[in-house]
């Protein structure tokens, strides 16, 4: 099991890693894609304001062509009048003004926003002067500071009545009025800004460095900023694309995103510049959500094994339950077959025994009976001999009552075993009882000379010089038993005392012990071995030794008195010590 468990805890580890990996190269790759897809939202952004631009240039242009085109009057004040118009309609105008044919500012509108007798030929204008008359077409000058402030744009349109050329028009329209159109509102206040430069780099509009319009980025404000100056020069050369450069103002990372302006010949170029932290911001926002997700992950991971691992355990615990019970009861199966088998053996040595004793102790007297008789038989025809023929039938009778006595033992055994021994209980006096036991006279018990001889145990007692003392105490109880199978115990127990015994006494005591008779049957004979005490009352028993084998005997007496005594609702049982005694103890 403690290994189960650790491969569970091991692959619980291994998803977790696994998640947490996942959840790290996942955020990589949305950090790319949120850093990509803001850059070219500010490309949209800023070709949203390029388009703005390029469509603002152009309509002005296009009206002040068409208005060359149409010009009939082309007298100053014709033309200060036709400027009012397309100046009110359509707004974006600095101011449109009439050169003449020679350069010099005749007539506009505002009239205060127009130098009138300003000889622009002579004030350096001359190569754009001479590029819209000579190529007939419109021409657009860098934008320049203005008298007012601030940066104007020029578009220099030729007038020509026929082929006569009768002067320019020239459109002003100031670069602050297109920033603040298109650029200034673009992107939200502290989210980045736009700027414009013209293509030689000066700036036209800065969100963020207002110092900066009119003056050239390279060479000053990014004079140590390579990357910047890299994003500038590709600016210049009119191409677009999205960038990075590093701030060491603010000390951030920007993403710049330009794209060019296209009016007529000129061409400029818009950008938006935004920090790199507001794709960071919106990582971030992802990246909790992705840790939330992992920490829910890892918290169901890890639920998840430890409820596996839960699970396993109950299950091992009860398989380990469910074994160990089964383990005790195959022991338990075990132990009683081997009992059984035990019991099995004993009951077969007992059989082989009684078998064996059994014929014995048949054919023993058989044997007596059929030798006694061939000695009748053998006389009957000769002269009778009387003693001989006593003898024989004396033998055959000593014979017969033995078997009847073995076939009578053999009998109770059988009704004891059987539950068939039937008593025929009735009040008696137990003292009596026990005299009549030592009093009596009875044929011989088994062992103890003729069987035939009808002698009082106390007679035989004295006979072999072993006195029997009785120790009855206080008052005869009175029993419920059966007389004669209560002598037949007390005949026996005293028959047994006096066959083991050589020397010494044989003592019988009776006393009540807690409102029940006891009656111990002592002796000073050759005692019996510990381990035999409760074998002697199992049938055919007997303590193996020369005295038993001597006096003989079946083995079934005891077994007899327990059955009786049982029978009775008592108790026996032995005590002893080999060499001293021994007492059986009866409590009825
Ligand atoms: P049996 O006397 O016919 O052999 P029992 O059942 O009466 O059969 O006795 C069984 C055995 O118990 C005897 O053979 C003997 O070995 C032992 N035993 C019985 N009583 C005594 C006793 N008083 N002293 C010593 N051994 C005894």
């Amino acid at each position: 099991m403690p290994h189960r468990r650790f491969t569970i805890i091991a692959v619980a580890v291994v998803l977790i890693v696994l998640v947490a990996w996942l959840g790290h190269s996942t955020n990589r790759e949305v950090e790319a894609i949120v850093q990509q897809q803001l850059g070219e939202q500010q490309l949209l952004l800023a070709r949203q304001s390029a388009a703005g631009i390029e469509s603002f240039l152009e309509e002005k242009t296009v009206l002040i062509e068409v208005l060359a085109a149409d010009a009939t009057d082309t007298s100053p004040e014709g033309m200060a009048q036709s400027f009012i118009p397309i100046y009110y309609r359509s707004r974006g105008f600095f101011a449109i003004q009439f050169v003449n044919s020679t350069g010099v500012v005749v007539s506009g509108y505002p009239a205060e926003d127009t130098p009138v007798g300003f000889d622009l030929y002579k004030a350096n204008k001359n190569q754009a002067f001479d590029r819209a008359r000579d190529r007939r077409e419109t021409y657009i000058t860098d934008p320049t500071p203005l008298f007012e402030g601030g940066l104007g744009s020029y578009a220099w349109v030729p007038v020509y009545d026929d082929d006569e050329f009768k002067g320019v028009i020239l459109a002003v329209i100031r670069i602050s009025t297109l920033s603040r159109q298109f650029l200034a509102d673009a992107i939200p206040e502290g989210h980045g800004y736009m700027y414009m430069i013209d293509h030689s780099g000066y700036s036209l509009y800065d969100g963020a460095h207002e110092e900066m319009i009119g003056k050239k980025y390279i060479g000053s404000f990014c004079a140590n900023n390579s990357s910047y100056a890299e994003i500038l020069r590709e600016q210049i050369q009119k191409r677009g694309g999205t960038d990075y450069y590093f701030d060491e103002i603010t000390g951030e990372r920007q993403i710049v995103a330009y794209t060019p302006v296209v009016w007529r010949d000129r061409v400029w170029s818009v950008a938006t510049s935004v920090p790199a932290s507001e794709a960071e911001t919106l990582i971030r926002s992802v990246y909790h959500k992705q840790m939330l997700f992992i920490a829910i992950v890892i918290t169901i991971i890890l639920a998840g094994s430890s409820g596996i691992v839960l699970i396993f355990s109950r299950w091992n615990k009860e398989l380990e339950d469910e074994v160990e019970r089964k383990t005790e009861d195959l022991q338990r199966s075990n132990m009683e077959l081997e009992a059984a088998n035990t019991r099995l053996l004993e009951l077969d040595r007992l059989k082989s025994e009684f078998v064996s004793m059994v014929s014995h102790e048949l054919k023993t007297p058989l044997t007596s009976i059929k030798t006694s008789a061939d000695v009748l038989k053998s006389l009957s025809g000769s002269k009778k001999d009387d003693r001989t023929e006593k003898e024989m039938l004396a033998i055959i009778d000593r014979n017969i009552e033995r078997q009847r006595r073995l076939v009578n033992d053999l009998l109770d055994v059988s009704r004891i075993e059987t539950g068939n021994l039937k008593l025929s209980l009735e009040p008696v006096d137990l003292y009596d009882i026990i005299r009549e036991s030592v009093e009596s006279r009875r044929t011989r018990p088994e062992g103890m000379g003729v069987p035939l001889h009808v002698e009082s145990m106390r007679t035989i007692a004295e006979e072999i010089g072993i006195p029997i003392h009785l120790d009855l105490q206080g008052e005869s109880p009175t029993i419920t038993g059966d007389r004669d199978r209560l002598v037949q115990v007390f005949v026996n127990l005293i028959g047994n005392a006096l066959k083991f015994t050589k020397e010494g006494e044989i003592r019988i005591c009776a006393r009540t012990v807690d409102g029940h008779p006891e009656i111990r049957v002592s002796d000073t004979g050759i005692g019996i071995p510990p381990e035999e005490l409760n074998r002697i009352f199992d049938k055919f028993h007997q303590v193996d030794s020369g005295l038993t084998r001597e006096v003989g005997g079946t083995g079934l007496g005891l077994a007899i008195c327990k059955g009786i005594i049982e029978g009775h609702g008592g108790s026996i049982r032995a005590e002893s010590e080999v060499g001293k005694g021994s007492t059986f103890v009866i409590l009825l």
